[in-house]
């Protein structure tokens, strides 16, 4: 068994870890510990934009932008945080600019930005522009943009390193275990400070815009090791799934005009959202297009709606607005040509002549590892931290999406605490010394994963998967009441019992043992199914995400607070709860 020693290791090769991993190299002897190539995570298939109070286009202020953020997270984000996030975020911007970034540009060179949901100017008025893009593939050009500069910055990768615990040595962090996907053998890697960048878990749901390797182990190693998770019941189901598939169509398509409707051909956002219409928040639009579908109003009865961007449609509704602004066939070429592609390819349309056939899809995470706003992991509801740990992206909970994400805040995010964790990261290595590894560091691991290995029962993974996945959809999903999650807990706990005792891998080897591996990440996503739907039993209110039939409002006296869960030393989970933070904005009624 091979032992590496570096100041800090970062798990996770997405946006968030390559953040970190830049700017703290710039002080410590730094590795990114990647199971993907580093290129190949989600971060790369980000379509519609990072959002930025540039006012490129029209006046704008990242105050706006904060007020959005709390707003759109039903009043559930820490303030304090949402207020660094959306004044860094500026600054963050031009740093990927001048690291080469090809944004799209206005006419007068400075970087293009369009409008996107719940992004408001003057506190709520209109739609401003502030998603900045590089086409629909901003995402991709952030990854690429992010590793050529690790790349010239000498940073150490281990691609195709699958981590699989978390080492702690007398109560600190001091190291991970890593499987060698090449050759199965495991490594361990000794540092001062950790962090876990591993991004989301939408693979817990059956129609998901995930990537298949979506499987949350980073936040499952930290539950693990009896460390909490919070707000974890708050999962976003974005409104515009490609129908039955689940693959995103970016909320840029309806910034861009698009417009949803539904069998009639009626625009039912403006009965949900007179405001905004179709650039509401994406639980209020998600939620909108389940009770359409429930009233008989979805495409030839079917469970869908359509998205259409089509010229005349859209140029008709830009008319009836009173706006100057037109569509053709270019500018959607030009601004969403990878969409089109998507559309072309997966279901044989063209969106530039028929509208696109949509629906809800599980697709991010508000919830997670617990964190400060520089990234260091906090484990109680005093915010105490755990020196040495740290977590940005998808999997940390700073929190600044609360209960419901705004679209494009997701990058900035990453940007953010990336940078600050990276920071915070490389002052710490500075001063702390390493921990001592415990005997036998990879003894326990090495039993589990062989155990797995040899698995001989009867149940295969993917039915494990399947049914995890239709239960959780059908009962943790866009609604939810006490019944049906209760049945999700009790059919989770059934199939994790599966889990342990009749298991079957087909392949014992060593050698790219994705058999293997994917019944290691069902591991990770059957605990984080299980405290999602306790944690969701438990929130007695509707709030953002978190939508119940059998308590439909939002109860600010009882629930304005997070959820914190954590499994015991006897293995049961535990809940606790802490208050919010709140600055300027005080709760309201949401309307858009
Ligand atoms: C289709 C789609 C479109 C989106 N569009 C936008 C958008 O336009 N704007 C926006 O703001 N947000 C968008 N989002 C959300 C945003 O892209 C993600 O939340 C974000 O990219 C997550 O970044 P991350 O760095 O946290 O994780 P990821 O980019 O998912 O990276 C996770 C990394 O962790 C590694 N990893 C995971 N587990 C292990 C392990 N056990 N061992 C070793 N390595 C591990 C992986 O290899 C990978 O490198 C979109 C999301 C999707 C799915």
């Amino acid at each position: 068994m091979q032992i590496h020693q570096f100041d800090a290791v970062i798990v996770g090769g997405g946006g968030a870890g390559l953040t970190a991993a830049l700017h703290a190299s710039r002080q410590a002897g730094i590795a990114v510990i990647s199971k993907l190539y580093p290129t190949r995570s989600h971060t790369g298939v980000a379509q519609g934009g990072i959002g930025a109070a540039l006012g490129n286009q029209e006046e704008d202020r990242w105050e706006w932008h904060a007020f959005d953020t709390v707003k759109g997270s039903d009043y559930l984000a820490d303030q304090d945080a949402v207020e660094v996030l959306c004044r860094e975020a500026i600054d963050n911007v031009f740093e990927l600019e001048h690291m080469g970034l090809p944004f799209d540009r206005t006419e007068n060179g400075t970087i293009a930005q369009r409008r996107f949901g719940g992004h408001t100017s003057n506190f709520g008025e209109k739609p401003v522009p502030r998603a900045c893009h590089a086409a629909d593939r901003t995402g991709h050009m952030i990854l690429q943009t992010l590793y050529q500069q690790c790349i010239k910055n000498n940073i150490r990768f281990f691609d195709e390193f699958h981590v699989i615990d978390l080492i702690m040595s007398a109560g600190k962090p001091a190291g991970v275990i890593a499987v060698e996907l090449a050759s199965g053998d495991l490594h361990i890697f000794h540092a001062k400070a950790v962090m876990i960048a591993t991004g989301g878990w939408g693979k817990v749901w059956q129609i998901t815009s995930n990537g298949y390797t979506a499987a949350g182990d980073g936040a499952s190693m930290v539950l693990r090791r009896g460390l909490p998770l919070e707000d974890m019941e708050f999962y976003q189901f974005h409104p515009t799934g490609i129908y039955r598939m689940g693959i995103l169509i970016t909320e840029g398509v309806r910034g861009e005009g698009g417009v949803l409707l539904n069998d009639k051909g009626e625009r039912f956002m403006e009965e949900y959202a007179p405001g905004i219409k179709d650039l509401a928040g994406r639980d209020v639009i998600s939620r909108a297009i389940y009770l359409e579908i429930q009233q008989g109003r979805g495409i030839g009865g079917k469970d869908y709606v359509h998205l259409d961007i089509t010229p005349d449609t859209v140029n008709k509704y830009l008319a009836a607005a009173g706006a100057s602004r037109r569509i053709d066939r270019r500018h959607i070429e030009s601004k969403l040509p990878d969409i089109r592609d998507f559309c072309r390819t997966y279901l044989g349309i063209d969106p530039v002549i028929e509208p696109i056939p949509v629906q809800p899809t599980a697709h991010y995470a508000m919830g997670g590892i617990p964190t400060n706003a520089n990234a260091e992991v906090v484990i109680d509801a005093k915010n105490n931290i755990l020196p040495g740990l740290y977590a940005a992206g998808e999997c940390a909970c700073v929190s600044v999406h609360g209960a419901n994400r705004l679209g494009t805040n997701s990058l900035v995010d990453l940007v953010v605490f990336g940078r600050r964790g990276g920071q915070a990261m490389a002052q710490y290595c500075k001063e702390a010394d390493f921990v001592a590894l415990p005997e036998n560091p990879a003894e326990e691991m090495r039993a589990r994963l062989d155990k797995l290995r040899h698995s001989n029962g009867t149940i295969r993974t993917v039915e494990l998967r399947k049914r995890m996945q239709q239960t959780m959809s059908d009962f943790v999903g866009v609604f939810r009441e006490a019944k049906g999650m209760q049945q999700a807990v009790d059919t989770i706990r059934e199939l994790k019992e599966h889990y342990q005792n009749d298991l079957k891998i087909e392949d014992h080897g060593y050698i790219f043992n994705s058999d293997l591996i994917e019944a290691w990440e069902l591991g990770s996503l059957l605990d984080l199914a299980e405290v999602t739907a306790v944690s969701a039993l438990a929130r007695k209110e509707s709030r953002g995400s978190h939508a119940r039939e059998d308590f439909p409002k939002r109860n600010d006296e009882d629930w304005l607070k997070h959820t914190l869960i954590h499994r015991t030393t006897l293995g049961k989970l535990k809940l606790d709860y802490k208050p919010v933070v709140i600055t300027h904005y005080q709760p309201k009624e949401r309307i858009y």
